[in-house]
């Protein structure tokens, strides 16, 4: 397996536990990337396809999806649409991925569709693809096939944790299949860091929580704590992300500030690399 190419930065928002905002912090964090001069591509990687719900493309628009994509009908290029927000892209799902597993299955590259995917958007590039500076795959709440892929494809990934009693619950699982991704089939892989959300700072338990996930992961929980937010959860019933319906809101400031602090830890990995 050759090496993942630097750029794009390919990130993937995967727990395997459902409602923890994974597909919200796709959403969000990659307009906060688009906001402050990134080049984002969010690709749904979800069944659900509820990231390609919140980027305004409705269901009848998505001829060409990420089942397209990973069968191998398409390539990764052609599925790309654009969103409301300058420098966004989306490649949206529909529920046909439900079926891919099982067709894939049986291929010896099936862990490798998505990286294959991506990698060929360097061909596309002036012929009128925009050079991504950021990759962000929303994972379904699986560790499935679909997952494998996204990991396999990244080069970090970033975990969103949601402020409740069992937190950390399925971490291990989680952290263990990263280990398993990284001694097969891809080295490079990285925990870029956890992301809190859903935070109630009305609830002593939310507090409590953040400490004890900071006890225990460190370094690697981003400072930026996402804020419960009325504002972020209306916001895809609009077909915006929260950053678009209402800017200043608690929400969208939180996922601007997440933003930063992830463009700061990738220059320090490059400090580090170089
Ligand atoms: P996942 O993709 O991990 O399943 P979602 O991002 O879909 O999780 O979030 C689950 C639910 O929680 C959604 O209804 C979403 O609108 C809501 N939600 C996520 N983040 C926030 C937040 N910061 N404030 C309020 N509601 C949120
Ligand atoms: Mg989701």
């Amino acid at each position: 397996m050759s090496m993942l190419p630097r750029s794009p930065r390919v990130l993937a928002l995967a727990n395997q536990k459902g409602g923890v905002g994974k597909t919200t912090t796709a959403i969000n964090l990659g307009t906060a990337l688009a906001a402050i001069g990134e080049r984002v591509l969010v690709i749904d990687l979800d069944p659900q396809g509820n990231a390609s719900t919140g980027l305004g493309i409705e269901r009848n628009r998505r001829n060409l999806s990420t089942y397209d994509v990973l069968s191998g009908d398409c390539s990764l290029g052609e599925a790309i649409q654009d969103t409301a927000v300058p420098r966004l892209w989306v490649a949206p799902s529909t529920m046909d991925l439900l079926g891919i597993e099982l067709e894939i299955a049986s291929r010896q590259d099936r862990a490798y569709r998505l990286r294959s995917a991506i990698s060929g958007l360097a061909r596309d590039i002036g012929r009128g693809m925009p050079e991504f500076t950021y990759v962000l795959v929303d994972c379904p709440p699986s560790l499935n096939l679909l997952t494998i892929n996204a990991l396999s494809a990244s080069h970090s990934i970033l975990v969103p944790l949601q402020c409740e009693f069992f937190a950390l619950e399925g971490l291990s699982q989680l952290l263990s299949t990263v280990e398993q991704v990284k001694a097969s089939l891809n080295p490079e892989l990285n925990i870029h860091g956890i992301v809190l959300t859903m935070y109630d700072s009305r609830n002593n338990l939310s507090a409590q929580v953040v400490e004890d996930v900071r006890e225990t992961m460190g370094d690697a929980v981003y400072e930026t704590v996402i804020p419960r937010n009325v504002r972020v959860s209306e916001a895809p019933s609009y077909g915006k992300p929260a950053l678009l319906y209402d800017l200043k809101c608690a929400g969208s400031q939180a996922y601007l500030r997440l933003a930063s602090e992830i463009i700061q830890r990738e220059r320090n990995l490059r400090t580090v690399a170089a």
